[in-house]
């Protein structure tokens, strides 16, 4: 048995703010231990109290650093890794214009195993653990994906796009072969080592209904498979939904016609969603990824979190790259905290970091795995560095309570906050 003990100090959500209060919602350890043994959380408590009972355990300790949960993200697309900081677009021209070209190439498996190296290394980077991502239409993308993911032993959800119509001829596939493909995906992929597979239909807008439909036998053939699409972000494209399904009452019921909502459904964005669909998401158990440096960058608006709050909907925060700005999540929570503010509401830094961490892993139904330092959880953590910048130093070293450098690490803080980062009780990145 591998036991190592990490000394820092050490936060984690314990709980939803909005459900329990703030002062409830976390646990923190000012000269904390967290324990891990064979890549699982064993302990966690005040070095004071654990460190005489550790024995000949080895002891790693940081300095001037915090250790949270690794950072999930739960809705980004690793295709538009090199496309990200594009100028210029809002959705649908944004994808005829750059989106479209730039995943024709993971056609190649040896491009798609270059970029699936850089997407990965640039999440780890970042702190962020666990990811729901999307692939190219090519099978081979999803491969080189999860490939490259398995050696890093990474709790990891991804699938193959589906998409048969309104998108170029050398991107799209049918409805037979496109659930052949994701169901060959899903037997070589889901549920080796921490892998998991979701059935990856783009939107509604280049999907046919008979490939919804397959969509949605994938889901009842493949119980604990996931969903990972795209719901109302813009407004025509929203507009385009309901032209190209006049029979559905809205974009949401597209998807619940066809089966494809419920606990392992995540539906990205939903900017645009009306009361009667937060209703519908909240009854199934379907969760959406609040993207906000993307939501800002295309000009899609401002996510309404306190709405789905009240509907009780399951929200995680995703980066949305390439349309989104930063793979940080750090940097996401910077932006959440700006588009709340423009609708008039504080973002509480403990509510920031429950949507970084246990949200995230409360969306993906992964609770009882990631997202906590809860006693038998996957050993996923990040170790972030309080003198990371010479400013952020500084104005850590104002700080007169946990929340207020919180709120300033989240808002100062990107990749040069992140010391090192671990899956599975592994380091699987030590900054330089
Ligand atoms: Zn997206």
């Amino acid at each position: 048995m591998t036991t190592t003990a990490y000394r820092a100090s050490i936060l984690h959500s314990v709980a939803d703010p909005a459900e329990v209060g703030v002062e409830q919602s976390y646990q923190y350890f000012e000269d904390g231990i967290l324990l891990v043994e064979d890549g699982k959380v064993a302990r966690l408590g005040h070095a004071a109290e654990l460190l005489p009972q550790l024995g000949g355990v080895e002891v790693v300790e940081y300095r001037d650093a915090l250790i949270t949960p690794g950072f999930i993200d739960t809705h980004i697309h690793y295709p538009q890794t090199g496309m990200i900081a594009s100028y210029g677009e809002q959705l649908l021209d944004w994808l005829n214009t750059y989106t479209f070209p730039t995943e024709k190439q993971f056609a190649d498996p040896a491009h798609a195993a270059d970029v699936a190296g850089i997407f990965l290394k640039e999440l780890l980077r970042n702190g962020t653990t666990t990811a729901l991502v999307f692939g190219s239409v090519h099978p081979q993308s999803v491969d080189a994906l999860f490939g490259a993911a398995e050696k890093l032993d990474l709790r990891l959800i991804a699938g193959k796009v589906m998409m048969d119509r309104n998108a170029p001829d050398y991107l799209t596939d049918t409805a037979e072969s496109s659930y052949r493909d994701s169901k060959a995906l899903i037997e070589r992929w889901h549920g080796k080592g921490r892998l998991l597979y979701a059935v990856t239909p783009r939107f509604a807008p280049t999907s046919t209904p008979e490939q919804l439909d397959a969509a949605g036998r994938l889901l009842r053939e493949h119980p604990g498979v996931y969903l990972h699409t795209h719901l109302s972000e813009n407004r025509k494209e929203i507009e385009w939904v309901k032209e190209l399904f006049p029979e559905r009452s809205g974009y949401l019921d597209v998807y619940d016609h066809h089966g494809l909502l419920g606990a392992r459904s995540v539906f990205a964005h939903g900017v645009h969603l009306c009361d009667g669909e937060c209703q519908r998401l909240a009854e199934t158990g379907s969760a959406v990824a609040f993207c906000p440096t993307s939501n800002l960058f295309l000009g899609s608006g401002l996510f309404d979190l306190a709405k789905l709050e009240k509907h009780k909907v399951k929200v995680g925060l995703g980066t949305d790259v390439g349309a989104g700005t930063s793979f940080s999540q750090l940097q996401s929570l910077n932006e959440a905290y700006k588009v709340m503010q423009l609708q008039g509401i504080k973002l509480d830094p403990f509510k920031s970091l429950y949507l970084a961490t246990l949200g995230g892993a409360r969306a993906l139904e992964l609770q009882d795995k990631v997202g906590s330092f809860a006693r038998g959880n996957e050993a996923d953590f990040v170790v972030l560095d309080y003198k990371a910048t010479p400013l952020l130093d500084y104005r850590l070293r104002q700080a007169k309570s946990l929340e207020e450098k919180l709120f300033a690490l989240i808002i100062l803080g990107d990749d040069r906050a992140v010391r090192a980062t671990y899956a599975h009780g592994r380091a699987v990145h030590q900054r330089g």
